[in-house]
């Protein structure tokens, strides 16, 4: 899609309003730390696509309920958005390839498209998308995005 000049913040926003339910139901608290003012230039259903992504792994992280932290903070260069939850971890053999098309541990419903599409989107716009994660503790994912102009 076309890129658009956009505020991070503003979209992480819209995001948690699209998936409101799914993390209401299964019992999941929302902290956000949004501190960012520089925009960046990427396509906003774009971000959008890989932000309910990476809320909706999050959620299914987490089936007994759990804390999904947002936080759009403005660094060197750019914007850096963390989505960070306290669900089952990431073993590092199974680390090494969630962002490969296909790979999925889900039984009925994983496609294993998620995290390669967002990979691939957030490259296009010029950014970075890496996972860090500690079994039985959580997972976080940090999308860093170039900023438009120079602040
Ligand atoms: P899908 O969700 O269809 O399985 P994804 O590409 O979104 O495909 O994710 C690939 C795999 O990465 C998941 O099946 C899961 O094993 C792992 N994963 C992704 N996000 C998380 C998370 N927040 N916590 C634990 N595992 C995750
Ligand atoms: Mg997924």
């Amino acid at each position: 899609g076309a890129a658009n000049v956009i505020s991070p913040a503003e979209v992480v926003r819209d995001c948690l309003v699209l998936t409101r339910h799914q993390i209401a139901t299964n019992g999941i608290v929302v902290e956000t730390d949004m501190a960012a003012d520089k925009n960046v230039l990427m396509a906003r259903t774009e971000l959008q696509q890989v932000l309910v992504n990476l809320i909706l792994n999050a959620v299914h992280a987490m089936p007994e309920g759990g804390t999904l932290s947002l936080a759009v903070r403005d660094v060197t260069k750019g914007v850096k958005i963390e989505v960070a939850d306290s669900g089952t971890g990431i073993a590092p053999e199974t680390l090494r390839r969630i962002f490969d098309p296909f790979f999925t541990t889900k039984q009925a419903q994983g496609t294993g498209l998620g995290l390669s599409i967002s990979q691939t989107l957030v490259r296009h716009a010029g950014g970075t998308l890496t996972a860090s994660s500690v079994p039985g503790e959580g997972s976080l994912f940090t999308i860093f995005l170039p900023q438009t102009d120079p602040q």
